[in-house]
């Protein structure tokens, strides 16, 4: 599925997304923001070196061009820990902007609330489910990927929201193409059931590790979104990790909008 270009440039929203009222969604490009190199220019991150002042005034666009809702942000450490953000939590404060939550994953039904998921290369998974209303975004980089973090998000959204995975959307965002997710020492790094996945003598297709994962949790493969471009080999557009090492980080949101959620 292809990408769309939205506003001054540098938002990019998946289609299948856009179609689905109440549901806000954005990928963030590193162009525009405040920013100078080496995270140049819209990097989110609070934890890679950037001026504080810059990234606050990244965050604080993004948030203007995408609703003004409440924006959660992680502390992710290619874990496995998932965080519910219920309205109670929300009510005590406890999920604001300057307050990153230890999490590689993110679920809410709360209106207004937008997930966020940084990366650069890593992968960021968002999951809708149109009947119950709630949105999850997965950090999952190749240590996600290999303990499935996907499959437990989507677990979790069945146990404690009622959702129902056949009619889940995904999308996953941006990140290492199988162009560009060399492993030289696969052998002790991932594990043998996902050796399938190999393209050529290195390299992984963690897109395909994605998307199989998301139907083996339950999702229809129609449902699954990719965006089919590749972080490394689009450094001029997206942080890559791999293309520099010390560099920002870009942001995927989603969260349900306010007025039509209302309304249920
Ligand atoms: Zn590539």
């Amino acid at each position: 599925m292809f990408l769309v270009k939205n506003r001054q440039n540098y938002l990019f929203q998946f289609p299948p997304l856009l179609k689905m009222p109440g549901l806000v969604h954005a990928v963030a490009s590193r162009i525009g923001g405040n920013s100078r190199p080496p995270f140049d220019g819209m990097n989110m991150s609070h934890g890679v070196g950037d001026d504080p002042e810059a990234v606050t005034a990244n965050r604080k666009r993004l948030r203007q061009i995408t609703g003004n809702g409440i924006c959660v942000y992680t502390r992710q450490n290619h874990g496995t820990s998932i965080r519910a953000i219920t309205r109670d939590a929300v009510a005590r404060g406890e999920a604001v902007q300057t307050e990153p939550v230890p999490a590689d994953a993110l679920i809410t039904d709360v209106p207004g609330v937008r997930l966020l998921i940084q990366t650069a290369d890593c992968q960021a998974v968002m999951l809708f489910d149109p009947q119950k209303r709630v949105v999850a975004n997965i950090h999952c980089g190749w240590r996600g990927s290999v303990a499935d973090i996907i499959g437990h998000t989507v677990l979790r959204m069945i146990s404690g929201f009622g959702c129902d995975p056949g009619r889940m959307i995904a999308a996953i965002g941006p990140s290492l193409g199988p162009c560009c997710a060399e492993f030289v020492n696969f052998q002790d790094e991932i594990p043998r059931p996902l050796w399938p996945f190999r393209v050529g003598a290195h390299h992984f297709d963690f897109w395909r590790i994605s998307r199989h994962q998301l139907i083996t949790a339950g999702l229809s493969d129609g449902n699954v979104h990719g965006s089919g471009i590749c972080t490394r080999c689009n450094p001029h557009l997206f942080f890559s990790y791999r293309a520099a090492p010390k560099t920002g980080r870009f942001a995927a949101l989603i969260g349900l909008d306010e007025n039509i959620a209302s309304r249920h």
